[in-house]
């Protein structure tokens, strides 16, 4: 027996139409470094929407399912490409612009973007990639900068706000199969070719809804997020969309990513919300330690993308601000876990629960994975592989333009779950602990140490900023960790003391303990602000670092 139910396909144009007339009072407000910030309605941009669909079919001829590329910063302009280009039934692909030139160059190639969209201050990026860009016969360029650098290039170049002007307002968007192609993002190729996921309408309207839940982010019309999370990693974490479903306002960076101007523009809008990965979080910590800035409008922070230090939580609440911590990839949307404690609990009681990665929402099914393959227990204890499965998360990725999609057995079980390569524990109430990826737990002796715990550790001593462990190569065990620290300002500490403080305050294991150390300016970045630990071992490897064997 079938339902009586009406099939109305969950299409991004349905969130838009929602969006623009619903909750078209709300705002997005765009940093411009000027003394005044763009600011564009709901409805504004979401006209400009359907202004953008119309210029890239009538002008540029953009059909089908073509890709429409994305080189930008989180802006309104953005937020009008994320609607428009999935709208018309084309897939908006967002390029990472801190990918090096090379892996942007195969990227745009595999994905065979016909047209991109730039912000003119990314022109000089673009420029020099554009004669190995032969798929890309349009560049669209918004927002100043000097548009001289694509003088004598092969694409057709347009300047946005004179493409999209008297164009018709309201743009008949095609009833399209909720699974067609929407989005599309690739993951950062830490190992190898970049993987592409393409998200679909379907997926986006549903994690769009669950992010909206209040065991998620939860948020609300009364509210304003500062998305510093960029728009070409993993679609903000669904900002976007989620903004537009509930009439959330944005508040848009730019380019602006700085912690000065993070702090300014916290204190000026007064966001009560704001995503974004731990190394923004730490940057505009010691900001405001330097520079007092009020940030006590921000309630709730979603902080994801990587481990985030419990002292790093603890620091923000003495400032009033509550870090939410969330885990998720690029393969899930992202959206995988928040970790909201279960009501009724005393702030004391409530802190373990927020230092996990936190609980699954409905739409996302777990299961840990031992090393034989066997499916292990929620005990808070037994530590596997995490593996997922849901209607947000990729099941393939994209093989290419005429070629099948690709299913790695490493990253894709025979059952269809998605490897997520990390590796953590669950309670029995839910709660995932990631205790590291797979590829950085350090194998001593046969032992597994957690690279994360030592971090987090250490960060909790006064004098550390941050600090980084790998694993690297031990005659006698294996492997064993190394320690890298970048020292607060002015900050000195040798590093007997800080061994000593990982086993008395950190409770670290004596034997998991590091014996090599290594004082360093800065831990090395990933193009997504992570800490970059394949560098790190490199560097070691080819004896750049200064260590010290205690
Ligand atoms: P990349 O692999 O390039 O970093 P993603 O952004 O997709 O690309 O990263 C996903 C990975 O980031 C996860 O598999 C996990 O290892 C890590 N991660 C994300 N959130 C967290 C978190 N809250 N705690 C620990 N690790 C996290």
């Amino acid at each position: 027996m079938y339902s009586t139910m009406q099939d109305v396909q969950l299409n991004v144009s349905r969130i838009l139409q929602h969006g623009m007339t619903i909750h078209g009072k709300s705002t997005i407000t765009t940093w411009t470094g000027e003394p005044e910030p763009q600011r564009r309605t709901f409805a504004e941009a979401g006209t400009r929407a359907h202004q953008l669909a119309h210029a890239l079919r009538d002008e540029l001829g953009v059909t089908g399912d073509q890709r429409v590329a994305t080189l930008m910063w989180n802006n309104a302009e953005h937020v009008e490409a994320y609607f428009a280009i999935p709208s018309m039934g084309a897939v908006l692909h967002t390029l990472n612009l801190r990918l090096p030139p090379e892996q942007l160059v195969w990227i745009v190639n595999h994905a065979a973007d016909r047209v991109v969209l730039v912000n003119g201050s990314l022109l000089p990026l673009l420029a020099p990639l554009l004669p190995h860009l032969p798929t890309v016969e349009h560049v669209v360029v918004t927002g100043p900068g000097d548009r001289s650098v694509l003088d004598g290039a092969a694409p057709r170049v347009h300047d946005y706000e004179e493409l999209i002007a008297g164009r018709p307002t309201a743009y008949d968007w095609p009833e399209l199969d909720e699974r067609t192609a929407a989005a599309m993002c690739y993951t950062s190729g830490t190992t190898g070719d970049p993987k592409g996921v393409v998200y679909s309408h379907r997926s986006i309207y549903l994690h769009s809804m669950q992010v909206n839940m209040s065991e998620s982010m939860g948020l609300t019309a009364k509210d304003t997020s500062l998305v510093v999370v960029p728009q070409f990693h993993v679609n903000a974490w669904g900002l976007p969309h989620a903004t537009f479903m509930t009439g959330i306002n944005m508040l848009m960076p730019d380019r602006f990513l700085q912690p000065a101007p993070l702090a300014e523009m916290i204190e000026r809008e007064r966001p009560t919300h704001a995503a974004a990965v731990p190394t923004i979080w730490q940057g505009l910590l010691a900001e405001v330690t330097a520079n007092p800035r009020d940030l006590s409008s921000m309630t709730q922070v979603t902080i994801g993308g990587a481990a985030c230090p419990p002292s790093l939580m603890e620091a923000y609440d003495r400032l009033g601000v509550r870090l939410c911590h969330a885990w998720g990839m690029t393969e899930t949307s992202p959206l995988g876990t928040m970790a909201h404690p279960p009501h009724g609990l005393t702030a004391e009681e409530e802190w373990p629960y927020r230092v996990t990665q936190g609980r699954f929402p409905a739409g996302v099914e777990a299961r840990l994975v031992g090393p034989g393959g066997e499916h292990l227990p929620w005990d808070g204890e037994s530590a596997g592989e995490l593996e997922v499965r849901g209607t947000w998360i990729a099941g393939s990725y994209f093989g290419g333009i005429d070629a099948e999609e690709i299913r790695p057995a490493d990253k894709f079980s025979e059952d269809g779950w998605l490897k997520t390569g990390d590796v953590g524990v669950i309670s029995p109430d839910g709660y995932l602990t990631l205790t590291d990826r797979a590829k950085d737990v350090i194998k001593s002796g046969g032992e597994w140490i957690s690279s994360v715990e030592l971090e987090n550790a250490l960060m909790a001593h006064p004098a550390v900023a941050e600090a980084a462990v790998v694993a690297v190569p031990d005659e006698k065990w294996g492997e064993r960790p190394l320690a890298t620290v970048v020292l607060k300002e002015g900050e000195t500490a040798d590093y007997e003391t800080l061994r000593a403080f990982l086993a008395d305050e950190g409770g670290i294991a004596k034997w998991q303990l590091p014996e090599r150390w290594a004082i360093v300016p800065a831990v090395p970045k990933t193009s997504v602000g992570k800490f970059d630990k394949k560098v790190i071992r490199r560097q070691y490897a080819e004896g750049e670092l200064d260590v010290t064997q205690l």
